[in-house]
């Protein structure tokens, strides 16, 4: 059982949690959790280190930010013996949970599952801090902002577990975010390629990564409300769900930056010198678009990125002005990507022209487009995006 922030934000919540995972124990499970810091814990621990310095080191930084999951676990381990269960806490090094890559945002390699499952054979809740390891050279690792999910999936895997829950506060996994949208709904199964798809586009409700683990190690995941006892939303095989809906949801980012190079030479080798310098500056590029050239000498080439590797990836382009040898660059860091997502559409003819139809008859302009199998996603002006959004999911069928 995995308990997101905002189901830990307060003393209150904290005991509400306790008691959740008492009515498990009574029935007959063996239970281990996975908890996040006190909601907003971790943000202001960042923004502390931001006050520090803008380059404060990462391996501080995530010794820092690892800190708020040891309060929520030792506060609900004392939540739990106050009602009579036993609980113990173990730290990811205690475990250990090994993790290895970036500083900040690491990944979970192995859990060292022997002492877990001694004290769960002493009938204890074994409590555990989300989004942390320790990696080979025994410092602390963090996995990502949101990355408790992928802690709790962790452990169900390395125990095979019977299930894993996530915990939230919403009742499930909706058709767009419901925070955005009053008429988004919850989904009760999604498989893990469509979940796959809306956490990476923005529905950022489970991390991408515990998405991948979970459909990886095929492990099926249950994402429900802490504060009211309903059935949440399933997360699981593809196979196990028939679709009548060509749609399953809407998803968006907010934090896109787009870059067109205009009036590159159209030749070999081109688009790799644009690119490598991004990579050796560890900049990630999600959309690109290259035109086709009409006169075979000269295309435009669009690309985006985060918004917060923009300024970077800018100053990068224009000192390669003379290497890469194109006209004009224009920069746009005020855009977001709206997907609509569905396995649904695989078969089913004319979802482009939908959406592009929709969007036209708001008067919303496209300004670059991607595909998979399962998704359609468009860019546009950030100013439009609720707009878009509320759109599609009518238009979809999902209100
Ligand atoms: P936790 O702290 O429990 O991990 P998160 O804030 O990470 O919770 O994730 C839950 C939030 O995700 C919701 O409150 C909602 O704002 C947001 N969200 C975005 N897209 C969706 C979606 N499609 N379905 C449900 N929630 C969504
Ligand atoms: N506390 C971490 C964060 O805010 C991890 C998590 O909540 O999953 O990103
Ligand atoms: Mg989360």
């Amino acid at each position: 059982m995995k308990f997101g922030g905002t189901s830990v934000g307060n003393i209150d919540r904290i005991k509400n949690v306790a008691k959740i995972v008492k009515k498990s124990v009574d029935q007959g499970n063996s239970v281990v959790v996975a908890v996040s810091a006190m909601a907003g814990v971790t943000n202001e621990l960042q923004k502390k280190a931001e006050n520090i310095s803008k380059n404060f080191n990462p391996e501080d930084c995530d010794l820092l930010l690892s800190s708020g999951e040891q309060v929520s676990t030792a506060l609900l381990s004392g939540a739990l013996n106050e009602i009579k269960i036993k609980a113990k806490t173990l730290m990811c090094w205690q475990i250990p949970i090994v993790t290895e890559g970036k500083h900040t945002n690491s990944r979970i390699i192995s859990v060292n599952t022997d002492i877990i499952k001694k004290f769960l054979n002493q009938n204890f809740v074994v409590v555990i801090p989300g989004f942390q390891g320790i990696n080979e050279q025994l410092r602390i690792n963090t996995l990502g902002r949101g990355g408790s999910d992928a802690s709790a999936v962790a452990l169900a895997k390395c125990l095979n577990a019977v299930r894993c829950e996530i915990f939230t506060d919403v009742d499930g996994i909706f058709t767009t975010n419901p925070d955005v949208n009053s008429k988004a709904k919850k989904i009760d199964k999604i498989s893990y390629d469509e979940m796959l798809e809306m956490s990476s586009l923005g529905a950022k409700v489970m991390q991408t990564s515990s998405v991948q683990s979970a459909m990886l190690n095929n492990i099926e995941v249950y994402v429900k409300s802490s504060f009211k006892n309903t059935d949440g939303t399933a997360i699981i095989n593809q196979n196990k769900i028939s679709y009548d809906k060509v749609i399953t949801g809407v998803a968006f980012t907010k934090d896109d930056a787009k870059i067109t190079l205009q009036g590159v030479k159209d030749k070999p080798g081109v688009a790799s010198s644009i690119f490598k310098p991004l990579y050796e500056n560890n900049i990630v590029v999600d959309m690109i678009v290259q035109n086709i050239s009409a006169d075979k000498l000269k295309t435009d080439i669009t690309f985006t990125v985060k918004r917060s590797d923009f300024e970077r990836t800018n100053s990068i382009m224009k000192s390669l002005i003379k290497n890469l040898d194109y006209e004009k660059i224009i920069s746009n860091d005020k855009v977001s990507k709206v997907s609509v997502i569905g396995a649904g559409m695989i078969t089913y003819p004319g979802v482009a022209y939908k959406m592009f139809d929709s969007l036209y008859k708001e008067n919303i302009n496209i300004l670059a487009i991607t595909t998979s199998e399962i998704k359609i996603s468009v860019l546009i002006d950030e100013i439009n995006v609720e707009n878009a959004v509320n759109k599609l999911h009518s238009v979809f069928d999902l209100d």
